[in-house]
């Protein structure tokens, strides 16, 4: 494939863009594969392209039901962050966000990432002592992030207004290598750099079936046929629970809607990602101007790509809190996603009682930023069976009782 550049953008415009190659290929299923991965999300995709890279397996395919990046890889808000708790969290979603600083080169694919910086509000005392507590061990885990006070929060977003109300803004938890990415580039430059590499990815094929003998997989059913392989990886976000009743075990996790809306379009005002747990809302600015827009996930289970109405308001509400001065703004668009949320609100990265079956899931309302870092562990953790980013995220951890409490870090998520 044609590498990307800025002397191909010059003679492209030459030539009125006719000579650009499509950037992945859209082949037949063969009848066998080495591994096959259920799923053209991010951490699909991810997952696909570090089994060929770090691992030298190529003989992939990426079965995905609807079209790549269509799930919540192309429904999510973006933010990039790795201030966590817990260990293993702050080790895989760290190792994540570092990728992402050079992901546009590696990829040779412009993913836009901006570490714009990413503030956590703390507008109660309960969360300025979490926030201290977070800070603190991200210094020992060597994730830099800073508690700032309101002063500060002030300067770094002057259009917030701290002395709200309810909750004044009290400081806050500031990742300055934080930010933003582009969504859909991430699953594309993915994408793109798997076709290179000879893999199939395969779009409008929804795994039916997990085929196994003796306890071990021998295949999937598609409604493109049957497919073999050796090694099967299913990461379908909300759809995990219903991909893994068809391999026969259970998982320990729910499926809900959860939303975001985008305003119309205004000039540069907000140049940090701002997210305010306690009145539940979020809000960045994106490269159009729009201002990007969530809350929390709906009190109910669902598969409807929607959110209920009344989140709506509630988002809305708790940001003209925080910023007043959006009050006046349309709101362009709504939609949702299906996210897959465990007990401890961390994800599950494992092996399963199916021989060559593994499990990729669990993300919940924060997995976008995670999807270098997973694709690289879960890729690993595939080829080799074991990795020492993945280790802590096994299933048996729900048998065991040890949970990654990260109730904290991931409160209205992202
Ligand atoms: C509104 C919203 C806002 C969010 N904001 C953020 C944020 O700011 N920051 C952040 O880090 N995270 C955020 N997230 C979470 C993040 O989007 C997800 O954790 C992440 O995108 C999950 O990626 P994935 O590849 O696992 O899943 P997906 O992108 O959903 O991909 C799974 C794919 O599997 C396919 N599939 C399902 N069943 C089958 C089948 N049977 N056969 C074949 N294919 C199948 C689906 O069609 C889908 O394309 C947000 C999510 C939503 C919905």
């Amino acid at each position: 494939m044609k590498r990307y550049s800025a002397f191909a953008i010059a003679r492209e415009a030459f030539r009125y863009h006719t000579g650009w190659e499509r950037a992945w290929r859209s082949p037949e299923p063969k009848k066998k594969y080495d591994a096959i991965i259920v799923g053209a999300g991010g951490h699909g995709l991810a997952t696909a392209y570090y089994l060929g890279k770090n691992h030298g397996i190529k003989n992939v395919a990426i079965l995905e039901k609807g079209w790549l990046g269509g799930g919540n890889t192309g429904r999510n808000t973006t933010i990039i962050r790795s201030n966590y708790l817990q260990d293993p969290s702050a080790a895989i979603y760290e190792k994540a966000r570092s990728l992402y600083e050079d992901l546009s080169q590696d990829l040779n694919y412009n993913v836009m990432f901006s570490p714009r910086g990413v503030i956590m509000l703390a507008q109660t005392e309960h969360e300025v002592r979490g926030y201290k507590r977070t800070a603190h061990a991200n210094a020992l885990q060597g994730v830099a992030t800073e508690y700032i006070d309101a002063r500060r929060v002030k300067e770094l977003c002057p259009i917030m207004h701290i002395e709200g109300p309810r909750y004044p803004v009290l400081g806050g938890l500031w990742q300055p290598r934080g930010g933003t990415a582009r969504h859909d580039a991430v699953a594309w430059g993915y994408a793109r750099a798997c076709s290179d590499m000879g893999m199939d990815i395969i779009q409008k094929c929804e795994v039916t079936g997990v085929r196994r003998e003796n306890g071990k997989v021998v295949g999937v059913d598609t409604t493109k046929g049957a497919i073999d392989c050796d090694r099967l990886g299913i990461v379908v976000a909300g759809h995990s629970g219903v991909v893994a009743d068809m391999a026969g075990f259970r998982l320990p996790i729910e499926s809900v809607p959860l939303q975001a809306l985008v305003s119309e379009p205004i000039k540069p005002c907000m140049d940090v990602v701002v997210m305010a747990n306690t009145v539940h809302g979020y809000m960045s600015q994106s490269d159009k101007g729009e201002m990007v827009i969530g809350g929390g996930t709906d009190g109910h289970n669902a598969y409807t790509q929607r959110g209920s109405f009344h989140h709506i308001e509630e988002t809305v509400r708790a940001l003209i809190e925080t910023f007043p001065m959006i009050s006046r703004l349309k709101m362009l668009r709504q939609w949702g996603g299906i996210v897959d949320v465990t007990g401890d609100r961390s994800p599950i990265l494992s092996k399963t009682p199916v021989e060559g079956v593994f499990i990729n899931c669990g993300w919940g309302t924060g997995g976008f930023k995670a999807i270098p870092g997973s694709g690289w562990g879960f890729a690993e953790l595939m080829a080799t069976g074991h990795s020492p980013l993945t280790a802590e995220f096994g299933l048996d951890r729900f048998r065991e009782g040890r949970f990654i409490d990260e109730s904290v870090a991931a409160g209205v998520a992202h």
